[in-house]
């Protein structure tokens, strides 16, 4: 049996107050209503409580990682899609800070440039006096704080909001942060890094308070944030006896499929936008197929148009998804031989430009049937698995 997992990013939505229709509904998806008419439906619970709705947590969860036990912070899982070597990684923002004070989380949106010249001055600096800690770069304001050392426990999260449980606060984590958008307007000696590494850190702050005005304007202050040890993911193949190939057109699903020891297929000329090469996904997906029976396709433009805030080309963006992956893809493969789930990560409504922590709908075409005709956020609460945890996910597409 083959298995297919298609992840549409952010697609989940509420309801237009102008139209009295989510963009699902609006939408004209012959191809997901075939599969959710033709199999079985319900809705699912992809953030575990306590944690923000990131694609990180909420692709995890659907891979059946549970990450109350093995995420460790959004910085690690970062530096995993950058590809990374270290032991220990912190997301870490240029801020701008005036009179003590956080102002600007996103270093007044320094370009990429200007971040480069910042990012490697302040590499210079750390050479001499801080030798594990090296900062690697990534787009505008967000970068990486990548820290050499091994240290005996874990540490991670961030007081103030983030990705933390009761557990993981109480046992795990030694070294608190905080997010810098969570603390905008807010003085900063305050919430300076706190417990374990606390001192290095503070220091690389007082390091880049320094060397950063000497090089621009944007950003004064270097922010480490959401940091832990590397995670130690247990390999798909362990899991299910399949290796797995991923294939997205983003690096973070990448990173998670190397974490999983899966295979990662990057595929040419792709956007992560609307005008994405949808043919090339679509193909990479079937080829996969012929070296491995789990093949997971996740496609990131729906969620980017959910960001913009814009109903329309959401909607267009989801007709376009039904036409050019899932039409495409069950066109060509001997649907009696494939079991395919397909659902979003998380809802990412239009209205509010950001994820929501809210359940999911999801279909599961190749097993049982149910009822629901068309897969809808509304219609697939009425499936026969009902709510469901997200984590249970993938025993059901692995037991169709
Ligand atoms: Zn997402």
């Amino acid at each position: 049996m083959k298995r297919l997992l298609l992840i549409p990013d952010g697609m989940a939505d509420w309801k237009n107050p102008k139209t009295g229709k989510t963009p699902l509904e609006e939408a004209d998806t012959p191809n997901m209503d075939f599969l959710a008419k033709e199999g079985a439906c319900g809705i699912a619970r992809t953030i575990p409580d306590g944690y923000e709705p990131g694609s990180d947590v909420a692709n995890l969860t659907i891979l059946g990682i549970d990450v109350r036990k093995y995420y460790t912070g959004r910085g690690p899982i970062e530096a995993l899609a950058k590809g990374i070597k270290t032991k220990i990684a912190f997301r870490c923002n240029l801020v701008y800070v005036e009179n003590g004070v956080m102002v600007d989380y996103s270093g007044n949106r320094i370009d990429d440039r200007e971040a480069e010249i910042a990012v490697n001055a302040l590499n210079s600096a750390l050479k001499e006096k801080m030798k594990d800690f090296k900062l690697y770069r990534g787009r505008s304001y967000r970068h990486i704080l990548a820290i050499d050392r091994d240290i005996d426990r874990d540490i991670g999260g961030d007081v103030g909001g983030n990705n933390l449980t009761e557990t993981n606060k109480t046992n795990l984590t030694e070294t608190k942060t905080f997010a810098p958008h969570d603390i905008i307007g807010k003085r900063i000696e305050n919430y300076l890094p706190k417990g374990k590494l606390a001192s290095e850190l503070r220091e690389f702050i007082r390091i880049s308070e320094k060397v950063l005005p000497e090089v621009t304007d944007k950003a004064n202050m270097a922010w480490p944030w959401s940091g832990g040890k590397m995670p130690n993911f247990p390999s798909f193949s362990k899991l299910r006896g399949v290796r797995g190939t991923m294939i997205s057109e983003v690096d973070l699903l990448q990173g998670i499929g190397r974490g999983l020891k899966m295979n990662v297929v990057e595929v040419e000329g792709v956007t992560g936008y609307i005008n994405t090469n949808y043919k090339g996904l679509a193909k990479a997906a079937l080829r996969a197929f012929k070296e491995d029976s789990f093949v997971v396709l996740h496609l990131e433009g729906i969620d980017e148009v959910s960001h913009e805030g814009n109903y329309e080309l959401k909607v267009e963006a989801i007709e376009l998804y039904d036409e050019k992956i899932v039409g495409y893809i069950i066109d060509r493969l001997d649907l009696s031989e494939i079991a395919i789930m397909l659902l979003p990560d998380h809802p990412t409504p239009v209205e509010k430009r950001t994820h929501v922590s809210e359940p999911v709908p999801f279909l599961v075409y190749g097993g049982k049937r149910d009822d629901v005709r068309m897969f809808t956020e509304k219609s697939c609460r009425k499936g026969m698995f009902g709510e469901i945890s997200g984590l249970k996910l993938i025993d059901i597409l692995f037991s169709s």
